[in-house]
């Protein structure tokens, strides 16, 4: 109806109060942080880089009031923005106390991940399947400035260099087996993370590389989207 202004929803007033990087937001991000630390999460630096990444501008607008919660949330394209204990402990596996040169994300979805993974090094590049998403993940890291993330659309699985290699690898969807040519792309010492089991149910896995030798550890019991071949 014109010149009529409609009544703002709940859902309304909480997109602008959380816009930006506002206190509102704030004040929830930390809320969330302190619930990781209550998680068991303890490496500060992973628990720095959450506190500064505005998660609220990473899901769609109806899911704003949510977004701080420990819950996966819709990103669209049958895809989720996974849950923060799970970004929290991947991180803190993958970086193992180290501070990171480049860092190789498979599965980028919405970039929020990514996002925290930039904080915690010098370079990362996430790799995203869906076309759409990748280019909706590119828009939002270049909105809250993160210059040191890039984004490519293509099947992860069959990344492959034979220039660089990636003190950390994190892959964000489940699969039942460790890609291995995936392995290839860890630099000696390197780290990756990668949720191992069935279609509902994955152990967060870590593989360790000293030289030619990789060590297999499993850890928190978490259910990611799977991993997919090919490329939309
Ligand atoms: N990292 C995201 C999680 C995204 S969910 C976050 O921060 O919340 C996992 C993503 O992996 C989905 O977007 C899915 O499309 C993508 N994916 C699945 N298989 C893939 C593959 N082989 N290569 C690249 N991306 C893949």
């Amino acid at each position: 109806m014109a010149g009529v202004k409609p009544t703002p929803t709940g859902s309304d007033l909480l997109t602008r109060a959380t816009a930006g990087t506002g206190m509102a937001s704030e004040r929830t991000r930390l809320r969330m942080i302190a619930r990781l630390r209550e998680q068991g999460i303890t490496d500060d630096v992973v628990l720095a880089a959450m506190a500064s990444i505005p998660r609220h501008m990473f899901v769609d607008d109806g899911f704003v009031s949510r977004a701080y919660d420990d819950v996966s949330l819709p990103i669209g394209f049958a895809q989720t923005i996974s849950q923060p204990f799970s970004v929290a402990r991947s991180c803190e596996l993958a970086r193992g106390g180290r501070s990171l040169d480049l860092v190789l994300e498979i599965g980028g979805g919405c970039g929020y991940q990514a996002a925290v993974l930039g904080k915690l090094s010098r370079e990362v590049y996430t790799i995203e399947r869906i076309g759409a998403l990748a280019a909706k993940a590119r828009q939002t890291l270049s909105r809250i400035g993160a210059k040191n993330v890039k984004v490519r659309n293509a099947d992860g699985q069959e990344a492959a260099s034979n220039v660089v290699l990636f003190d950390a690898i994190v892959v964000a969807a489940g699969a039942a087996a460790v890609p291995q040519n995936l392995l290839q792309l860890l630099a000696d010492g390197g780290r990756m993370v990668i949720p191992l089991g069935s279609m509902t149910e994955q152990r967060l896995t870590l593989v360790t590389r000293t030289g030619d030798t990789f060590q297999q550890q499993s850890f928190d019991a978490v259910v990611f989207v799977p991993l997919k071949s090919g490329q939309e």
